[in-house]
């Protein structure tokens, strides 16, 4: 279930000049200023408004935004006008993006990872493939020999639906025995259709 909604904030209290419509009380009023946001998870998104109150500190009177007193609507306007809302009500907003930005970066790195693993392939490289490039399950190949512009890969005899599967099949005993081979214009295609996602070079060597 998401959790998500709306939560207000106090901002800022600061007096209005003048004297209570009610009791009459001199310099007893009191105008705040809240910041309304939306949350995910009581993580504050964004913020959408700025609710305004005022109230008298002697008889404890309090008008809202729609109620407020004829002489107390323009001081507490000002108010509102010149309280700039919090900064962290953008905070679930700014992690976001945030993340996306870390996650371009990183899949950028990947691509071009990728790309020079393609055209300079050793053995021990695992391929992450799937037979059509919608296809949800996925395997993996490994180079076990590498001759100039061809490599010798066995095929692993496993299938997962998982995009990266190598955490789950990639040991010894789930590959095959039997080779074959991929030239780089094979595998460069198998890349461009969507059907060799991945390239790992696993530093044990
Ligand atoms: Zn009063």
């Amino acid at each position: 279930m998401v959790i998500y909604g709306y939560n207000g904030a106090h901002v800022r209290t600061a007096p209005v000049p003048g004297a209570c419509p009610s009791c009459l009380a001199e310099d007893s009023l009191r105008a705040s200023v809240y910041s309304r946001y939306a949350h995910v998870y009581y993580i504050p998104l964004f913020p959408f408004g700025k609710p305004v109150a005022a109230a008298c500190a002697n008889c404890n009177l309090s008008w809202d935004q729609k109620e407020l007193p004829a002489q107390l609507r323009e001081p507490v306007r000002a108010l509102k006008r010149e309280t700039r809302l919090p900064l962290w009500t953008w905070s679930g907003t700014a992690l976001l993006v945030l993340g996306m930005g870390w996650a371009a970066v990183a899949g950028t790195q990947n691509s071009r990872e990728n790309d020079a693993f393609l055209a300079a392939p050793r053995v021990g490289d695992i391929y992450t493939v799937r037979a059509k490039n919608d296809d949800p399950n996925y395997s993996l190949l490994k180079v076990v020999a590498v001759k100039g512009p061809t490599v010798d890969v066995v095929e692993n005899q496993f299938q997962i639906d998982n995009d990266h599967p190598i955490d789950a099949l990639n040991s010894p005993g789930k590959y095959g025995k039997e080779t074959f081979s991929l030239s780089q214009f094979e595998l460069k295609i198998m890349q461009n259709k969507g059907q060799l996602t991945d390239v790992d070079r696993l530093e044990t060597e």
